[in-house]
């Protein structure tokens, strides 16, 4: 096993994107109009954004379909084998947005005017998205083998991988480094932050087994069937408007 790491991460957060998932949310958003709002949003999120990941990479000692023992680990029970193989490392990995991001959003979630509060929910949700992508960026460029490649995160609370492993993957990593711990839930403080695991495999193992999604047998996914059947007009799709 290697030594936990601590990295600061770069964190890009786009008004594309924060459009983007407000489709996601149910939002067709007028962005010409609202521009002055996203921009505005954005601006200060990243003058206080401080992204930060604490990492382990491990070898495994056994991977089943639903269960994994990962050297020097707690077991991890959950749907590693649709995610996480061909891998032949895991790496584990707890990363936040910064207790001054936070305080940014979280509070003015719920209070906040209408368009305020849709455009700061994606905008967390995205800024999460992005962390991730910021760990699988380092990762890449600072971990890998010539050969090797990384395969999709798999995050608490996503396809079907409990939220509860949050306490599991938490006591592998000591998270003080970069200001984040475990309160009762369990969940994280700051909220505004993930844990997850992400397997190490040579590129071509990990090209021919395919996409966590081919694998997996959730069919209430909503991802799943928003694949299966996209919208061919934005006007079909439910949700609200803004303008
Ligand atoms: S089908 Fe859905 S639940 Fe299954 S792996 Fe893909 S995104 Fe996750």
């Amino acid at each position: 096993m290697n030594q936990a790491k601590v990295i600061p991460l770069e964190i890009s957060l786009h008004p594309g994107e924060l459009c983007r998932k407000l489709g996601c949310l149910g939002w067709h958003i007028d962005r010409d109009r609202q521009q002055a709002v996203i921009e505005s949003l954005l601006n200060q999120a990243l003058s206080v954004v401080a992204g930060k990941v604490v990492y382990s990479i491990h070898t495994i000692n056994k991977m089943l379909a639903g269960r994994m023992e990962l050297a020097g680990c707690p077991p991890i029970s959950g749907p590693v084998g649709n995610h996480l193989q061909p891998a032949s490392r895991v790496v584990v990995f707890a990363a936040t947005l910064g207790a001054e991001f936070e305080n940014l959003v979280r509070p003015r979630l719920a209070h906040d005017g209408r368009i305020e509060s849709s455009i700061l929910q994606a905008l967390a949700d995205t800024a999460i998205n992005a962390v991730v992508d910021a760990v699988a960026d380092h990762l890449y460029w600072n971990e890998l083998a010539r050969e090797e490649c990384l395969t999709p995160p798999l995050i608490p609370g996503c396809c079907g991988f409990d939220a509860q492993a949050v306490e599991t993957l938490l006591s592998i990593l000591d998270t003080r480094p970069i200001g984040l711990e475990l309160m009762p839930g369990p969940c994280l403080n700051p909220a505004l932050s993930t844990t997850g695991l992400i397997g190490i495999a040579p590129q071509s193992k990990i090209e021919e087994f395919g996409i966590p999604c081919a694998h997996c047998d959730i069919s209430a996914c909503r991802l799943r069937a928003e694949i299966k059947s996209p919208p061919h007009d934005p006007s079909d799709l439910p949700g609200h408007v803004i303008s």
